[in-house]
């Protein structure tokens, strides 16, 4: 997400006549783009900070600015803490940025944190900053209602609102034009996507599949789903279109249900286990990942250990593990104690870890043998010889160019894997 926010501030920049750098050393304005989910994404933020006033000291006409969700968080704080920031923007104010650049210049600190209940950015067209040139993400809606007792989102990001189809469609057609193969749209929760217009209701299914109808040969892919909202409706358009990928995320968080209810999830352990066995019945093949914390506030060995035994069951194909890092402001900041001590919650991620580590070495044996359509995404990360895509499950395919370049699609034959890429030769 911010990946796809940077572009907008790019596509804004460049509207002022600035141009991107590769090299920070050449820059005369650098903008730090910033996540707040956890303690250690921020800390990470203050170290490079530090790493790069000495390009301020050196020449004080350097602008820098602190933009995205810790911007939002922290506020007049950041100057506060560290001087050598010259802007504070949060994640609803980039249209602001030639007014905010411009105070600024003129030597003065420069905020705008304003969160917008309609912000979507529509009708700014990204400059893409990826390489490859095949891949791109699209953001369909922003913020969040979900009120998840960890999650530092909704106050930084501000309410959820969907964008206009029509601009999300258009957006795609030029990517389409421009040679991408393959989006992925972008929301907090996006089964919760909803658009009405002279009474016409757009909700999710509806968005995706107009998206999939651009192109047969544009591959479709979203994230993130919401398991209390993930519809058999939306699985069956799934499984109608072959361009839309069989990979669903379905963030599970907790295998207990006494936890899930703390932390607001809205959905019982029993409610996540039918929403996997839906996927299963209604697109076989498809491949489903998640993301857990461990140690949640009054997490007991028994939750722990139904996180586990949930683990093994779902047989998930990959997963974003995370110790839980209480974020303030936030419902358990303020209701619950975060009485987990930390070497308990270490430990509990390395077993979740090695679990996860057995579930997807195993996901990816299995695959030993079979052909997967992979859309080639360029040269292997290790070998300009071998060329590196994804298959439908999104899983990593690495194989010998054979004459293929990226943007084609090449079916492979899978030959042996590493802990994570798939290794094959073109059929
Ligand atoms: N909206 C998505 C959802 O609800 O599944 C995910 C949003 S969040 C950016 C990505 C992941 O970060 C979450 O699924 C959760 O596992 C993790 N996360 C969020 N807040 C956290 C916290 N306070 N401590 C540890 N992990 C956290
Ligand atoms: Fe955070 Fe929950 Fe919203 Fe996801 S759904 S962004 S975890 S509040």
């Amino acid at each position: 997400m911010n990946v796809a926010d940077s572009e907008v501030v790019v596509a804004i920049l460049s509207d002022l006549g600035f141009e991107l750098t590769d090299s920070i050393g050449e820059a005369g304005l650098i903008l730090i783009n910033t996540c707040s989910i956890r303690e250690n994404a921020e800390q990470r933020i203050w170290g490079r900070l530090k790493a790069i006033s000495h390009y301020k000291k050196k020449d004080n006409r350097i602008m820098i600015g602190l933009i995205g969700c810790m911007a939002e968080r922290l506020k007049e704080k950041v100057i506060e803490k560290e001087h050598i920031v010259d802007m504070v923007i949060g994640p609803d104010a980039y249209r602001d940025l030639p007014s905010l650049i411009s105070e600024a210049e003129s030597g003065h600190k420069a905020v705008n944190v304003l969160l917008s209940k309609e912000e979507t950015y529509a009708g700014i067209s990204p400059v893409r900053m990826d390489k490859n040139g095949v891949t791109s993400f699209v953001s369909i809606m922003r913020g969040c209602n979900n009120m998840c007792a960890y999650c530092v989102v909704p106050y930084v990001r501000g309410a959820e609102r969907s964008r206009d189809p029509e601009s999300i469609l258009n957006e795609v057609n030029e990517l389409w034009a421009n040679g991408y193969r393959e989006v992925t749209l972008l929301g907090q929760n996006v089964d919760s996507y909803s658009w009405e217009y002279e009474g016409h209701k757009t909700g999710f299914s509806e968005l995706i599949e107009k998206v999939a109808l651009v192109n047969p040969l544009l591959r479709v892919r979203f994230s993130t789903s919401h398991p209390k909202d993930i519809s058999d409706k939306l699985l069956y358009t799934i499984s109608k279109y072959n361009n839309i990928c069989k990979h669903i995320h379905l963030p599970v968080q907790s295998g207990s249900s006494r936890i899930l209810k703390l932390m607001n999830r809205e959905y019982t352990r029993e409610w996540y286990m039918d929403r996997i066995k839906a996927i299963r019945s209604i697109i076989p093949d498809c491949a489903v990942s998640t993301d857990i914390i461990a140690g949640f506030c009054s997490e007991t060995e028994e939750d722990h250990k139904e996180t586990l035994s949930l683990i093994e069951w779902a047989g998930f194909d990959f997963a974003y593990m995370f110790k839980y890092s209480e974020r303030p402001g936030t419902k358990a900041a303020r209701k619950y104690k975060d009485d987990i001590p930390e070497e308990i919650k270490t430990r509990r991620l390395n077993e979740i870890i090695s679990v996860q580590n057995k579930i997807s070495a195993r996901s990816k044996k299995q695959d030993i043998g079979r052909i997967f359509e992979v859309l080639i995404e360029g040269n292997s990360k290790r070998s300009q010889d071998y060329l590196s895509g994804r298959t439908t499950q999104n899983k990593v395919v690495v194989f010998p160019e054979n004459g293929c370049k990226r943007g084609d699609y090449v079916n492979v034959h899978v030959e042996r894997c590493t802990s994570a890429t798939l290794i094959g030769r073109i059929n």
